[in-house]
């Protein structure tokens, strides 16, 4: 098989990183004591396998019961502990494409048979989702790398239609307008998946969320490592939760940032997909991009690029801080599009 590729982490220099949809802003104040807090001798001892003050909490913000809740490993490994308990040999994995690509990476490793659904040009939810039968059917919500949402009730019908299970893989939803996370309080096959990762600037602590109906969650909770999230992550993302008005703050000046981003790329010739996400997907009507990433690296500059069938010379660029866009408005402006 062929491995999934991350965005890169260069450790040579310091780059404006606009690669893999990171938070620019730093996470809450309160994060950093209460991890610097936890660094104590307990470290010696495991962590709580069931998360339970963190899962408590998330209960509490998100108008849920403990029992609803699964904390995974940054929300790549619920996505592989959900397909670790539901997909085998030869079992149809249906979604929309093109979208996070380690969905096809994950059902390969279980031998499972990933199955495409085209989306139309604008990105709306495809039909022929529910007829493919997946055992498991994944949207992305918003979707990477298009930035775009789909109607809530689109999801809804859906769920009522698909053979298995509907995750909704919500990693950008903070940035978005609706979420799909009502649905798992009445659909008993649909699970909700957040990330810490990039609305509350915590990509380095690798902690996720899964909601569902607890059935499903007890299914899940037996498949995992009991120790899958450490004491240090427990405790960062719980003091996040409890500061949700940063989380925020920082959301509301990306979505600012978004729109002049998008206004930028848009004069200077690039089509661009309304972003409900912290990127930006920037492609050219008329001109190949090959080669403006490199000479965006160059310049210090790394953004993502795509040149698969589905996404024809595609730039995904982050949202960074307003400098940070600046500077790349401006490295776009003096380099000639090939
Ligand atoms: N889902 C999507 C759509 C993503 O883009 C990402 C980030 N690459 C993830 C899930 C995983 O995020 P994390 O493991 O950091 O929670």
């Amino acid at each position: 098989m062929r491995g999934y590729v991350p965005g890169e982490q260069p450790q040579d220099r310091r780059y404006i990183k606009l690669n893999t949809n990171e938070n620019p802003y730093p996470p809450s104040p309160r994060v950093i004591e209460g991890v610097r807090a936890a660094a104590t001798e307990d470290l010696r001892l495991y962590p709580d396998p069931l998360a339970t003050v963190l899962r408590n909490r998330a209960a509490a913000v998100y108008g849920l019961h403990r029992e609803n809740i699964l904390v995974g490993n940054g929300s790549d490994e619920l996505l592989s502990l959900i397909l670790r308990t539901c997909v085998g040999p030869n079992d149809r994995v249906v979604f929309p494409h093109p979208t996070y690509s380690l969905y096809d990476t994950l059902v390969t490793i279980q031998e499972g048979q990933p199955v495409h659904v085209p989306y139309p040009a604008d990105f709306s939810l495809p039909p022929g989702l529910a007829e493919a039968e997946g055992r498991v059917t994944f949207v992305c919500h918003p979707n990477s790398p298009s930035g775009t949402p789909v109607p809530i009730a689109a999801i809804e019908t859906l769920a009522a239609r698909v053979s298995g299970l509907l995750v909704v893989d919500e990693a950008y939803v903070d940035f978005a307008d609706a979420s799909a996370l009502e649905l798992v309080r009445h659909c008993d096959n649909v699970i909700v998946l957040r990330t810490f990762s990039k609305s509350f600037s915590l990509a380095g602590m690798r902690i996720g969320l899964a909601f569902a109906a607890a059935p499903l969650i007890d299914e899940l909770m037996k498949v995992k490592d009991s120790y899958n999230v450490s004491r240090l992550s427990i405790v960062a993302a719980t003091a996040a939760l409890e500061d949700e008005a940063w989380m925020q703050a920082n959301v509301a000046r990306i979505r600012r940032t978004r729109e002049r981003l998008m206004d930028g790329l848009r004069s200077r010739g690039f089509g661009v997909l309304q972003s409900h996400a912290n990127f930006v997907l920037a492609r050219h009507p008329q001109r190949s991009l090959a080669g403006i990433y490199e000479m965006l690296k160059a310049r210090g500059i790394l953004v993502r690029y795509f040149a698969t069938p589905e996404l024809f010379d595609a730039l995904r660029i982050t949202v960074g801080t307003d400098a940070e866009i600046d500077a790349l408005l401006s490295a776009l402006q003096e380099i000639p599009l090939p």
